[in-house]
């Protein structure tokens, strides 16, 4: 008998409610016996409960440890802090994994990209500590800062701090080789800008260099961040598996979004010590909210994701190729695919399940 699986599902808000709903059914139809925990969150939840992440997600997940999640608005400038970002610090989920990969049927001018980029998730320039321009407490950080470094920092500045770490950079390069291993990934590139922020970037190499002696099967390359910019959009069939410090790597993830064809067809996970959270890269794009419009692909994506990591290899797969094949014929895609001739969330989720259903047939 099949072993069964308790996980977390956040339907989120926006576009949420209608991309998970059909994930699930095609997660549902993969012949695995899943114990669904549903959590709402976001938006409509904080007029509710007066908070868009209620404790009651977190002690889900933690319960679980795995949950698949539908985007959260954050609102922009204003209002609440972003709840994934919230989500991602309060469970320690330290490395995001995005795969990007070419599919035939995809609007895209690049045919052969498959890399998979993996990102500090937890410090770097995001760890929230700013200082507001012209507060005494910035003044007297900028005047210290002057007498300490003999830097000028004009009295107008801003701060926002980048702390690295030798710790979080040796578990996500460390994770990035182990991943490399799992998944039959050649090659790990690291991306810094070392050669200019030598005590934090310039950590995160060295910490990445004694990484990789211990990974002696995997081929290891290092590069500046401005320069694999420039080779991604060159050649990106080069590349095979990327790690970085947590700014560049979410820049880099959007740049290989767009090699790719868009946001429809990116997923990815955040993934801790114990916990492991799949969601697609894209946000809630609320303008699509309730017309059964989103591509709901690359939260199916995600959930092939969570599937290898439950172990289910065999069955992921088959759901990544019923996917693509329904990509490819391009006859039951949403309009960010095919404008013309589109059709809904839900009729393309069919269309996966069916191409799921036949696949899951051959085999047995
Ligand atoms: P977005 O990804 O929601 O949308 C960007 C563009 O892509 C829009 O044109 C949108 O219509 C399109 N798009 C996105 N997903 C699509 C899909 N599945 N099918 C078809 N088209 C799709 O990014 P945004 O507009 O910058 O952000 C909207 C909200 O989402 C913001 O509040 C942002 O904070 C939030 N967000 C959440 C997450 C998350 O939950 N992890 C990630 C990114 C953004």
């Amino acid at each position: 008998m099949k072993p069964s699986y308790d996980v977390t599902l956040i339907t989120g808000d926006g576009i949420g409610p209608e991309i998970s709903e059909v994930t699930k059914r095609c997660l549902d139809a993969c012949g695995i016996p899943f114990n669904w925990d549903i959590q709402t969150a976001g938006e409509e939840i904080l007029a509710k409960e007066g908070t868009p992440l209620p404790n009651r997600v977190i002690e889900s997940i933690r319960r679980n440890k795995v949950a698949l999640k539908a985007p959260i608005t954050t609102p922009i400038g204003k209002g609440y802090g972003s709840p994934n970002v919230a989500l991602r610090k309060e469970l320690d989920l330290f490395a995001c994994v995005r795969p990007f990969k070419s599919y035939k049927g995809v609007p895209s001018k690049y045919q052969n990209v498959d890399l998979v980029i993996i990102r500090e998730n937890t410090e770097d320039l995001y760890s929230g500590i700013e200082f507001e321009r012209g507060t005494p407490v910035t003044l007297g950080i900028i005047r210290e800062l002057t007498s300490k470094s003999g830097a000028k920092i004009p009295s107008d500045s801003g701060i926002s701090i980048k702390a690295i770490s030798a710790r979080a950079s040796e578990r996500i390069v460390r994770f990035a080789f182990e991943y490399a291993r799992k998944n039959n990934r050649k090659k790990v590139t690291v991306i810094t800008k070392a050669n200019i922020m030598k005590y934090t970037d310039g950590l995160f190499l060295e910490v990445a260099r004694a990484v990789a002696r211990r990974f002696p099967d995997i081929e290891y390359e290092e590069t500046l961040v401005d320069h694999i910019c420039m080779q991604l959009v060159q050649r990106p069939e080069r590349y095979d598996l990327l790690v970085t410090p947590n700014l560049y790597g979410d820049i880099i993830s959007d740049l290989a979004a767009g090699l790719v064809g868009g946001l429809g067809v990116s997923p990815g996970a955040n993934i801790g010590d114990e916990i492991a959270v799949f969601e697609a890269t894209h946000g809630s794009a609320p303008q699509l909210k309730g017309l059964n419009k989103a591509n709901p692909s690359a939260l199916i994506l995600s959930g092939a994701m969570m599937l290898r990591h439950l172990g289910e290899r065999a069955v992921a797969d088959m759901l990544e190729t019923a996917i693509k094949d329904v990509i490819q014929e391009g006859r039951n895609v949403t309009c960010d695919l095919k404008p013309n001739q589109a059709v809904g969330t839900r009729e393309m989720g069919n269309a996966i399940m069916d191409a799921l259903l036949k696949h899951l047939a051959e085999v047995e």
